[in-house]
């Protein structure tokens, strides 16, 4: 559905985006994760046909991104940081006039306006002026003019920014929704709990791609190098049992719990539980503890910054 390849983008003398290629599927979602700076938002609007690449190629639903950028933005739909909504009309006005580009017949345009005000609790106050709305309120406008021609593809620029608990949940749980309808999502984010729950894969990117991978493969190629383990019983007394299992570098036992740092799990830990089984240890539970992606992310980008 989205096909990028080197992507390159030079303002003057910023080198914003180098040579980025990436793919997305028919109703995947990917995130971009990277820090301040590091080229999401230009990377979007590149893909969005906003702007155009120094150098590099698109290609959106198989439209080339130069020659028919004016049908790639009728498909897509884009949540950028700065929206631009005209703040001395409605929000009604605003989604009237913005839906009015996309060629949908008078009846739909009223339906879809109804359904998104709605869904972001909008609707009450359609008739003020949008100069007159929260940051938030702001922020769930946008995200419904995005929505509002019911586009198969989604660029979505932080849509949880701003946002309170409540109505960013309610933001996340469509986002997922949206997967049952096959919709393609690039999401860029800096919220990695909100990466981990809503993306099928990442890319964590700093100009370039510096690493693209499902989570689950980000969490197997990080390798977990702790495990916890609960006994039935007082954990210290395997200790120093557990200390000569090769690939076991500490412990600590604290009441009927264990913590246990090892090189190599997908060897040691197997081992560990031999170990306590032949022993006669009462287990309760082993638990391999992956890494989180905001561990990850902090790693990998940690690692480019001294690189
Ligand atoms: P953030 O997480 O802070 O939103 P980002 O990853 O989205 O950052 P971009 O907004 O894509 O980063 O910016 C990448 C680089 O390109 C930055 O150095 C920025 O200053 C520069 N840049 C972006 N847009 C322009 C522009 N219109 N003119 C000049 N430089 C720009």
């Amino acid at each position: 559905m989205i096909e990028a390849w080197n992507l390159t983008k030079k303002f003057d003398h910023v080198l914003a985006v180098d040579n980025l290629s990436l793919t997305v599927g028919q109703g995947q979602i990917l995130g971009l994760l990277g820090p301040n700076g590091a080229g999401k938002t230009t990377t979007i609007r590149m893909l969005a046909t906003l702007i155009s690449p120094t150098s590099g190629r698109i290609a959106i639903n198989g439209l080339d991104g130069k020659k028919e950028s004016s049908q790639i933005r009728a498909m897509i739909g884009l949540l950028t940081e700065a929206p631009g909504m005209y703040e001395k009309i409605s929000a009604y006005a605003n989604l009237s006039y913005f839906s009015s580009f996309y060629g949908l017949k008078e009846q739909k345009k009223e339906k879809n306006i109804e359904k998104f005000l709605k869904m972001f609790g909008l609707w009450d106050r359609r008739q003020e002026l949008v100069g007159t709305y929260s940051k938030g309120m702001k922020q769930k406008l946008a995200l419904a003019r995005a929505l509002i021609h019911e586009p198969k593809i989604l660029f979505l620029d932080e849509p949880t920014s701003g946002l309170d608990p409540e109505s960013a949940r309610m933001v996340r749980d469509f986002i997922v929704s949206l997967k049952e309808e096959k919709t393609t999502v690039i999401l860029c984010t800096h919220n990695l709990h909100e990466a981990s729950s809503l993306c099928d894969r990442v890319c964590i990117i700093k100009k370039q791609i510096i690493k693209e991978a499902a989570l689950h493969q980000l969490q197997s190629t990080q390798q977990a190098t702790e495990a916890e383990i609960i006994f039935a019983h007082h954990a210290q007394k395997y200790a120093s049992l557990l200390k000569k299992v090769p690939g076991v570098q500490q412990t600590d036992a604290k009441g009927n719990r264990m913590r246990i740092s090892v090189k190599n799990p997908e060897k040691t830990n197997p081992l560990v539980v031999k170990k306590l089984v032949e022993h006669e240890a009462r287990l309760i539970y082993f638990h391999e503890m992956k890494q989180s992606l905001e561990e990850i992310y902090l790693k990998i980008i940690g690692k480019d910054n001294h690189a």
